[in-house]
C-alpha cells in the first residue's frame, strides 16, 4: 500500500497508442458465445439472440472516485469492473461484456497500466465477462476510466427500481457499513504515512473493512441464489451510494414509503469496533456509508418463507404507502424520518 516508487518504469510515450493497446489487451480472449468479435476492429459484434440487452456505464476520476495513494492499481482495475457488474446484477441480469476506456497522464508508466489491466483481467475471469473494446488517450491530469458493461436478461426477469408494492418486504444481502469504515482507516493511515513514511501500521484488526473498500465483489451469488429459491424481487437496486440514498431511489421510482428497523441492519462486528474508535454512530455509517455493493430489493410477502433464515439475506423493513415517507424505527422504538444523504460526487469539490 501507499505509492511504490522504486519499480522499473517504461514511458507510455515510448510505445505509441496502438502498441500500448495491443500490449495491454493481447492476453484477453473471448469466452462468451454472445461475443462474436472483440478488440481489433472498428466495433465489436455481439449476438444475444432472443434475450434483452442491458447496458450500464460508469466514469471514475482520480481524486474524485479513487485515491491512488492507498488504492493499488490492480485493485482499482478490479473494483472498476465490479461496480459496473453490480449494476447489471441489480437488474437481475447477467453481465457478459465490458469496454474499458482510459486516459492517463505521463505520470503513469506502462508497468502501472499493466497492473490496472491485471485487475481488470482478474475481474473478467472471476465473473466470466469478455473485454471487447475501449478507447485510449493521454490526459493532462491523472487517470480517468470509463467502463461500460453489457449483458442480458429474459424479458420477464428484469427487475427495475419501480416495482415495489405496499406490504412487500425490504431485503438486503450481506452486511453493510464496512466499505465506509475501511475508507476511514485508509484515510487515517494515509495521514499518518504523510507525517511518518516509516510507520508500519498493523491493519490486521481492520482487514475485513479494508478488503471491502479495496476489493469489493458484485453479488452474482445472490442473483443465482434468488433464481434457485424461485424468488423474483419486485424491485431492486445495488448499494453504491449508501443504504438511505438507495431506499429513497426505490421509494421514488415505486411511489411508496418504507419502514426500516435499526436493529435489523446487518453489520460485521468490525464495523461496530471501528465506529467506536472513530466515535461515529454505526447506524449512520450503515445508512450513509456507501460502496458496499450489496443488493437491496423488495419481495412479495408470499416469498418470505423461501428466504427466511438465509444467512446471506436480511429483512430490514417493509413497504408502506407513499405519504408515510421513509421512516427509521430506532432500537428504542422511536420513528425518525430518514433523509437522503448518500455520497454525492458534486459536494466534494468546487466549494
Ligand atoms: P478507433 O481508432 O476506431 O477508436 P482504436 O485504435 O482506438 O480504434 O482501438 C483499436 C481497438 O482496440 C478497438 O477494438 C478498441 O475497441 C480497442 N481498444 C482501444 N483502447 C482500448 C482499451 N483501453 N482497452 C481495451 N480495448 C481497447
Ligand atoms: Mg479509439
Amino acid at each position: 500500500m501507499f505509492e511504490n516508487k522504486n519499480q522499473s518504469k517504461t514511458d507510455l510515450s515510448s510505445l505509441g497508442e496502438f502498441a500500448l493497446i495491443d500490449h495491454l489487451t493481447s492476453t484477453f480472449s473471448l469466452k462468451n458465445k454472445s461475443s462474436l468479435l472483440g478488440i481489433g476492429d472498428d466495433a465489436a459484434v455481439l449476438d444475444y439472440s432472443n434475450q434483452q440487452t442491458l447496458v450500464s456505464t460508469d466514469l471514475l476520476i482520480e481524486g474524485i472516485h479513487f485515491d491512488l495513494s492507498y488504492m493499488p492499481l490492480k485493485h482499482l482495475g478490479y473494483k472498476a469492473i465490479i461496480v459496473n457488474l453490480s449494476d447489471l446484477y441489480a437488474m437481475n441480469g447477467t453481465p457478459s461484456q465490458v469496454t474499458v476506456s482510459l486516459a492517463a497522464s505521463n505520470r503513469f508508466s506502462l508497468e502501472a497500466l499493466e497492473e490496472l489491466y491485471a485487475g481488470i483481467a482478474l475481474a473478467c475471469k472471476n465473473y466470466n465477462v469478455d473485454l471487447i473494446g475501449g478507447d485510449t488517450s493521454s490526459s493532462t491530469s491523472g487517470l480517468m476510466l470509463s467502463i461500460t458493461v453489457l449483458g442480458t436478461s429474459d424479458k420477464e426477469h428484469i427487475v427495475k427500481r419501480s416495482g415495489a408494492k405496499e406490504n412487500d418486504l425490504l431485503v438486503v444481502s450481506g452486511d453493510l457499513g464496512a466499505a465506509y469504515t475501511g475508507l476511514q482507516i485508509l484515510e487515517r493511515e494515509k495521514a499518518v504515512f504523510l507525517v511518518n513514511p516509516n510507520s508500519q501500521p498493523d491493519l490486521t484488526p481492520y482487514s475485513y473493512s479494508i478488503e471491502r473498500q479495496l476489493k469489493p465483489e458484485a453479488r452474482k451469488d445472490i442473483i443465482e441464489l434468488l433464481k434457485e429459491l424461485k424468488v423474483v424481487p419486485t424491485s431492486m437496486i445495488d448499494i453504491s451510494d449508501g443504504l438511505s440514498s438507495e431506499i429513497f431511489h426505490l421509494a421514488k421510482a415505486s411511489e411508496v414509503g418504507f419502514h426500516i428497523f435499526e436493529n435489523k441492519l446487518p453489520m460485521d462486528p468490525e464495523v461496530n469496533l471501528i465506529c467506536e474508535e472513530f466515535k461515529i454512530n454505526s447506524t449512520t455509517a450503515v445508512l450513509n456509508g456507501g460502496e458496499d455493493y450489496e443488493l437491496l430489493f423488495t419481495i412479495a410477502q408470499k416469498d418470505f418463507d423461501k428466504i427466511k433464515n438465509h444467512p446471506l439475506l436480511t429483512v430490514i423493513g417493509h413497504v408502506v404507502e407513499k405519504n408515510a415517507g421513509c421512516q427509521l424505527i430506532t432500537g428504542l422504538g422511536q420513528q425518525i424520518e430518514m433523509r437522503a444523504q448518500g455520497w454525492n460526487s458534486f459536494k466534494n469539490n468546487e466549494g
